[in-house]
């Protein structure tokens, strides 16, 4: 007898959005804008969709180039151009107003000029970690932000403070790897569903690493499991940091990008990236004893330099990734395995939860849909507000 999906009650209410102005992000969306450009936005506020994949990948070259050509180009005779002597590098670490800026071969330590705004913007930081910046010295070692790279993807999260603005954690991130293990209690799929979203949603593109595939007695048990993913067309590793498998291809994927890693406390986070380069310095973990959550103290992010190209973000506070803000509407989009039914369903406006003739849970009964995408699907959609101010 076939499996019949139960409505799960609802789990969270989280409170409803705040009003923010999104209607450019929305407008290049719905296709209204083809040029980016076209818009006046801020230099800061340059994010393209997930699936305008080569434009990204255009718009970074551009940045680059505008960065690179503002380093280097001479000034005109006669005149003094403010950024005439200015350097480009990558912002990797804020600790107390002090930016650690990576310039390749050395690092300085700087302020942010004055004049620099994070107006308008929509986020409080004006300058966050993972930045492409121009620097001007002010000594041997230390120098000033001078301006800052239009920012090719942002993790952001709600500020404490100011409910209208979000914080950027960290810009420009190519990638997010989500690692799961092999263990029974770390092997949470919705997880990976939620992270999947996430990195959707920060424009990231997504990785699966299922970590200690030592632990099963069969390898070919793990790649059943995680047929759902690579049938999806993700990319999926499977890696063990204790026996080596699998970690030339992990480090392949790293190199020359620069990749959050996501995952459960416990995964084997760190112990990969101790494989990948034994000298990264990773933060010191601290077990907070009373909650037993988090390893972490800090909630501060940095990026961490691997020595043949590229960066790690070592960011502690990563569960806010696990938050979705897309809307209940438009959470099918994020399963096309779902979103492929859905003209099938009885009701225009069926949400494939518990109406009668919906296509979709048709094909879970039949296991067409894998349960637990499905299962996935109904959790997060009810974890989603109802109504937005938007
Ligand atoms: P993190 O919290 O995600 O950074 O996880 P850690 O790297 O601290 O690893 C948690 C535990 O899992 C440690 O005891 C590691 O020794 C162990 N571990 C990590 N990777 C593997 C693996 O591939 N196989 C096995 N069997 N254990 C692992
Ligand atoms: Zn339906």
């Amino acid at each position: 007898m076939s499996k019949k999906p139960r409505r799960k009650k609802i789990k969270a209410h989280r409170k409803p959005k705040i009003a923010r102005d999104r209607s450019w992000k929305k407008r290049i969306l719905e296709g209204e804008i083809d040029d980016i450009d076209e818009l006046d936005l801020p230099e800061t506020e340059r994010i393209l969709p997930p699936s305008r994949e080569e434009e990204r990948v255009n718009v970074r070259r551009k940045v680059d180039d505008e960065i690179r050509s503002a380093a280097q180009e001479p000034a005109q005779e006669g005149t003094e151009s403010a950024l005439e002597h200015c350097q480009p590098g990558t912002v990797t670490r804020i600790s107390t107003s002090i930016y650690h800026v990576d310039l390749g071969e050395e690092t300085l330590l700087c302020s942010v000029r004055g004049t620099l705004s994070a107006s308008y913007s929509g986020y409080t930081n004006v300058v966050a970690v993972g930045d492409r910046v121009l620097v001007s010295r002010e000594g041997t070692e230390s120098g000033v932000i001078e301006q800052v790279g239009p920012r090719q993807t942002v993790l952001a999260r709600p500020d404490p403070f100011n409910d209208d603005l979000s914080q950027v954690v960290v810009a420009n991130v190519d990638q997010l790897l989500i690692v799961v293990a092999w263990e029974p209690a770390l092997m949470w799929l919705e997880l990976i569903d939620r992270y999947l979203i996430a990195a959707a949603e920060g424009n990231l593109t997504p990785i699966i690493c299922l970590n200690k595939v030592d632990l099963a007695s069969r390898l070919r048990t793990c790649k059943k499991v995680m047929s759902i993913y690579e049938r999806l067309g993700y990319t999926v590793l499977y890696t063990s940091a204790v026996t080596g498998r699998g970690m030339r291809r992990l480090r392949n994927q790293l190199v020359n990008r620069s990749t959050v890693l996501a995952g459960l406390s416990g995964v084997g986070k760190s112990s990969l990236l101790n494989v990948i380069q034994p000298n990264l310095e990773l933060r010191i973990a601290d077990v907070s004893e009373d909650s037993g959550q988090g390893r972490h103290t800090t909630t501060q992010v940095s990026l961490l330099r691997l020595d043949r190209g590229g960066y790690v973000v070592d960011t502690p506070g990563i569960r806010e990734l696990g938050l979705i803000t897309t809307h209940r509407p438009e959470l099918v989009l994020h399963f096309p395995e779902i979103a492929a039914l859905v003209d099938q369903c009885r009701f225009n406006d069926c949400t494939h939860i518990h109406e009668p003739g919906c296509a979709v849970i048709e094909a879970v009964d039949r296991e067409e849909i894998p349960w637990s995408r499905y299962e996935s699907y109904q959790s997060i959609y009810e974890s989603l507000p109802e109504y937005y101010t938007e």
